[in-house]
């Protein structure tokens, strides 16, 4: 696998053997979230026979300022506009489970969601956020609700989605366990892969960009500015855990 200069391994094509099937969770927090992470990738990824699912757990209901706007109707908006964005990327479906925006626990019942879904899609890669940073750069705050996602969505992989008699009445209803071979973590300190996604860009500028209740085009255009390498390139960077199980 080639390097970059700081010896990350950089993979342009898909890291899975011909066997393994070519099928990724993004587990995120708020409709946006996985866009910002992933997108790229999942464009990506998906051109090369990849089926991608999104995940969000929360609602979206608190991320407005607009006092015209009514809790439902912010909720109605954001779930369009990730449907949009992933319809973009090619992404195949999105699933939402609706726990309240800035709200989100660490609790069972979460737990038990992402486990169900992961029964469900059966994916190989599980993407999602860093669980283990509270501050950013010493400039910014990594959101509650992220935290708790990225925790949330590891500890399903390892060992809830994985063994029956966790959620097993899951395994009543006809799912079958799961064991997620490769967790893609954005956000983290460690990343040690990168997708180098400089040639689909425009793709997750679209994707950003069907966010229209959230950013405004001179805003994502800054963004990308920043994320901009002094080559001129771009990446998607993650912490990759590959299971041993
Ligand atoms: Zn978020």
């Amino acid at each position: 696998m080639p390097a970059n200069l700081e010896g990350i391994p950089v993979a342009p094509t898909e890291p899975v053997d011909e066997n393994s099937p070519k099928r990724a969770l993004v587990v995120a927090a708020h409709p946006d979230d996985a866009d910002f992470g992933a997108a790229g990738t999942a464009y990506l990824w998906s051109r090369q026979g990849w089926e991608f699912y999104y995940l969000v757990c929360t609602d979206g209901s608190k991320g407005s300022d607009d006092e015209s706007l009514s809790r439902q109707r912010l909720i109605d908006m954001r779930r369009q506009e990730q449907r949009d964005a992933a319809a973009v990327l090619g992404v195949k479906d999105v699933f939402f489970l609706d726990h309240v925006d800035g709200e989100l626990t660490p609790n069972r019942r979460l737990l038990g969601d992402i486990v169900r879904l992961i029964r469900q899609v059966q994916p190989h890669a599980v993407f999602t956020h860093d669980p283990e940073t509270v501050i950013v750069n010493d400039v910014f705050v990594n959101h509650a609700d992220h935290r708790v996602t990225g925790l949330a969505a590891i500890d399903a992989v390892y060992p809830a989605a994985r063994d029956r008699l966790n959620f097993p009445e899951q395994i009543a209803e006809g799912l079958s366990t799961h064991k997620v071979s490769q967790i893609y973590i954005w956000g983290s300190p460690q990343a040690n892969f990168e997708v180098d996604i400089t040639d689909v860009i425009d793709k997750k500028i679209e994707a950003l960009l069907a966010h229209t209740s959230q950013f405004e085009a001179d805003f994502v255009k800054a963004l990308m500015e920043r994320w901009k390498s002094p080559e001129g390139r771009y990446v998607e960077s993650y912490r990759r855990v590959l299971m041993g199980f």
